[in-house]
C-alpha cells in the first residue's frame, strides 16, 4: 500500500470495509464488553492476545473499536503506538506513572494547564515522592539548569494556556538526550499543526476532547509513542494496572469527529488569525496572545515548529473585571464556558474560571488577570464573530458610563 497523507489518513486510516462480511464503509461500534472464542485454548496468554489479528476477549483488554481508533491516532501523529483513555487527565496521569517510580526528578513547563499542574503537583510530589521541578521553559537552558541525575521526564505543552507561550521542542528534546523521557502535550496544536515526535520528542498524549474530536460531546484523551518499552508500560497502565480507556461509543465519536480536523484545523487557524488582528487594532484592548501575530515575541518559532497557529488567543481588556463582565455577558455568538477545541467559538475568563484554582498571587506571577480573556476561535461566519466582539465592547463602554453616571 502506497504511503498515504494527513488528511487521507485522517479519514481513512483504522477504517476496514471488509469486517464482519458485511461491508461497513465506517468502523462500527462495537459495545461488547466480551467476545465468544471460537474455542478452547488452554494456553491462551492474555498478553499475547494480537487484536490486530482478531484476538478479542474481554474489552477492557481491547476493543476493535478502540483498536481502530488508536491505529488512526497513531498514524495522524506519526507514531508506532497508540493508547485511548477516558480523558486527557488520565492520558497524562497514566504516563507519567508508566515513567517514573518514586525518588525520581519530573521538570515540567511551570504554563501547563491547570489540572496536568494540580495532578503533578498533588499526586506525584505529593503523595508519590516524585519531586517537580516548574521552569519557564520558554528558555530550553531553563531545563537543561533543572535536570538532574534522578530526572526520569520532562513534561511540556506548546503553546500554553492561556497566555500561549511556546517552547521549542527540538531544542528541549537535544537538552534531554537520552536522560529521560521527553513527552509534549500536543492538545492545542492537533498532530495537523504540529508532529512533536518528528521534532524529537518521545511520546505526545493529547486531550482528544478538544480538536481531534472536536465537537464538544465527548471526553477522552490519547497517548501515541515510537518508543516499544514505553508502550509496554502504558499498555500495562491502560488495560491492566489502571483500567482506564476509552469506551467504544466514545471511540466512535472521536473516530468519526477527527476524519474533519485538517478542515476544522483550516478554519479555526483562518478565523482566529482575523480575530488577533482585529484586537490588536482595538483601542478597548492592550495586549493580545496569539502565536500567528508578529508581535508575538516566539513568532517565528512558531513558524518553524508549527505548520499553522491554531485557533486559541487570549487577550487583555483594557479594564476590569467588571468590564470583562459586561464584555462576555452581553455575547450572543460566543458561549461562555470552559474548554477549547470544538467546532462552536467559546470565551471565558481564566482568572474566574479555568484557572481560579491557582492562588491569586500566583495568577498574578503569571500575568493571568482578571481582565484577561481567552478565546477558542470556532469556525463559524467570521462577520458574525467580529460582529459578536464589537456588542462586546459596546456593552463594555455601556457599562462603564452607567458606572460613571453619564446616562
Ligand atoms: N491538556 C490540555 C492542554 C488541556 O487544555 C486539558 C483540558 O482542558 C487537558 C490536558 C485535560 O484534558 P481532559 O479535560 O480531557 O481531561
Amino acid at each position: 500500500m502506497s504511503k498515504k497523507r494527513f488528511s487521507t489518513l485522517a479519514v481513512s486510516e483504522g477504517e476496514e470495509p471488509t469486517w464482519e462480511g458485511v461491508g461497513d464503509a465506517v468502523s462500527p461500534i462495537h459495545l461488547a464488553s466480551t467476545f465468544a472464542l471460537p474455542e478452547l485454548d488452554p494456553d491462551m496468554s492474555l498478553e499475547e492476545l494480537d487484536p490486530d489479528s482478531g484476538d478479542y476477549v474481554y474489552s477492557r483488554l481491547s476493543n476493535p473499536t478502540r483498536n481502530a481508533l488508536e491505529h488512526r491516532l497513531a498514524a495522524l501523529e506519526g507514531g508506532e503506538h497508540a493508547f485511548a483513555f477516558s480523558s486527557g487527565t488520565s492520558a497524562i496521569s497514566s504516563l507519567a506513572l508508566a515513567v517514573v517510580t518514586p525518588g525520581d526528578h519530573i521538570v515540567a513547563f511551570e504554563d501547563l494547564y491547570g489540572g496536568t499542574r494540580r495532578l503533578l503537583e498533588d499526586l506525584f510530589d505529593e503523595r508519590l515522592d516524585v519531586e517537580v521541578t516548574f521552569v519557564d521553559a520558554t528558555d530550553p537552558d531553563n531545563v537543561a539548569d533543572a535536570m538532574r541525575p534522578e530526572t526520569e521526564f520532562v513534561w511540556m505543552e506548546t503553546p500554553t494556556n492561556p497566555l500561549m507561550q511556546l517552547c521549542d521542542i527540538e531544542a528541549i528534546a537535544e537538552v534531554v538526550g537520552d536522560d529521560a523521557v521527553f513527552g509534549v502535550d500536543n492538545t492545542f496544536s492537533s498532530p495537523y499543526f504540529q508532529q512533536p515526535l518528528e521534532l524529537g520528542a518521545d511520546v505526545v498524549a493529547h486531550s482528544t476532547t478538544k480538536y481531534i474530536n472536536g465537537h464538544s460531546d465527548s471526553v477522552g484523551g490519547a497517548v501515541i509513542t515510537d518508543d516499544d518499552d514505553l508502550a509496554e508500560q502504558i499498555e500495562f497502565l491502560q488495560q491492566v494496572g489502571l483500567g482506564d480507556m476509552l469506551p467504544p461509543f466514545d471511540s466512535y465519536m472521536v473516530m468519526r469527529g477527527v476524519k474533519t480536523l485538517p478542515v476544522r484545523m483550516r478554519q479555526h487557524e483562518a478565523n482566529a488569525q482575523v480575530i488577533a488582528e482585529y484586537l490588536e487594532d482595538h483601542d478597548l484592548v492592550t495586549d493580545v496572545f496569539y502565536p500567528g501575530l508578529e508581535s508575538h515575541p516566539q513568532h517565528e518559532l512558531a513558524s518553524e515548529q508549527m505548520s499553522g497557529y491554531g485557533g486559541i488567543l487570549s487577550f487583555e481588556l483594557d479594564g476590569d473585571m467588571s468590564d470583562a463582565r459586561a464584555f462576555l455577558e452581553s455575547l450572543e455568538v460566543f458561549t461562555l464556558a470552559v474548554s477549547l477545541g470544538g467546532v462552536e467559538s467559546l470565551i471565558e475568563l481564566p482568572a474566574g474560571m479555568t484557572h481560579e484554582p491557582l492562588d491569586p498571587e500566583e495568577r498574578e506571577a503569571r500575568g493571568i488577570t482578571d481582565s484577561l480573556i481567552r478565546i477558542s476561535v470556532g469556525i463559524e461566519d467570521i462577520d458574525d464573530l467580529v460582529e459578536d466582539l464589537d456588542r462586546g465592547f459596546e456593552a463594555m463602554e455601556t457599562e462603564r458610563s452607567a458606572v460613571a453616571g453619564d446616562d
